[in-house]
């Protein structure tokens, strides 16, 4: 089975973040970029069906060279293959979505993973904006899934219950935080990812379809209130989630 998982490099969720001067970005200096935690889980299920089906698992990132950092974590958790398609531009998702339906084009894979979303930008598009380029069926945020007569049988969480979704090969989809336990790479395997050869991919896109005009942290901490239990204190503290905060 030829498996293409799509991988991206995050701040670390401990990171304390700073708008640059220019509104519109971050303040990369001290912080800490890892592999998108939800990613981890897309390319343990890469590795769990190659052990299944035999085949080649290719983990794939869109980003600048420091993002080879995650493809290093990909081959030393022990995918075969990694690429990057490597620029400095500025790009949207939908120019991430091109790149990425470009290089499967290249390699036809049978299956391509994601991660549910990025933790940093949070659009949850790529996995159905690549499926649509490639004219592939997608199920997003799996939680669970098997593979039986070539076609996929995926559950889904939903509000109060679960859904169980149904599609052929080839497809496209997203892993949601608890499909699997993602395996830790051991020293030797990290050591031995050091020096693998990551393939570099020219990249190609248009303009961004979508533009970022601002980005803010959020507004200051919320004021709290520290109130006792007697019974006047109590009556209180109801008075005013009922009068001032209307939550009850
Ligand atoms: C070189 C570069 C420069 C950028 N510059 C800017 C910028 O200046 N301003 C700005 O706001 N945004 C920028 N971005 C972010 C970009 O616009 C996307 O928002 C981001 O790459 C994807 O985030 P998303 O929330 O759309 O992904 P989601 O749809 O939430 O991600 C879902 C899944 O898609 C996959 N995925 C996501 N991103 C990638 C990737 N890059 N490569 C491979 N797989 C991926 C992962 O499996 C992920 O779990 C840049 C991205 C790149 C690669």
């Amino acid at each position: 089975m030829n498996i293409l998982v799509c991988i991206s490099q995050v701040p670390d969720t401990t990171a304390k973040i700073q708008v640059s001067g220019d509104g519109i970005s971050i303040e990369k200096a001290g912080v800490k970029f890892i592999l998108n935690p939800y990613d981890e889980f897309a390319i343990e299920e890469g590795l769990r069906l190659r052990e299944r089906f035999g085949g080649t698992v290719t983990a794939l990132t869109v980003g600048t060279e420091t993002s080879k950092e995650i493809l290093r974590t990909a081959l030393a958790m022990g995918v075969d293959k990694a690429g990057i398609v490597k620029t400095d531009a500025t790009l949207d998702s939908f120019n991430v979505a091109e790149n990425i339906a470009n290089y499967a084009k290249s390699i036809i894979p049978d299956i391509v993973i994601f991660g549910r979303q990025s933790i940093d930008f949070d659009s949850s598009g790529m996995a159905p904006m690549v499926a649509e380029m490639l004219d592939l069926p997608s199920i997003s945020v799996v939680s669970s899934w098997s593979i039986e007569n070539n076609a996929i049988i995926a559950e889904r969480d939903i509000e109060g219950g679960k859904e169980v979704l149904s599609c052929t090969l080839p497809c496209v989809i997203s892993a949601q935080k608890g499909l699997n336990d993602p395996r830790y790479p051991k020293l030797p395997d990290i050591m031995k990812a050091k020096s693998k050869p990551i393939e570099e991919i020219a990249p190609s896109h248009g303009a961004s379809l979508v533009s970022l005009t601002s980005m803010a942290l959020p507004s200051s901490k919320r004021v709290g209130m520290i109130v006792g239990d007697s019974e006047a204190e109590i009556t209180s503290i109801v008075t005013a989630l009922h009068e001032q905060a209307k939550v009850i």
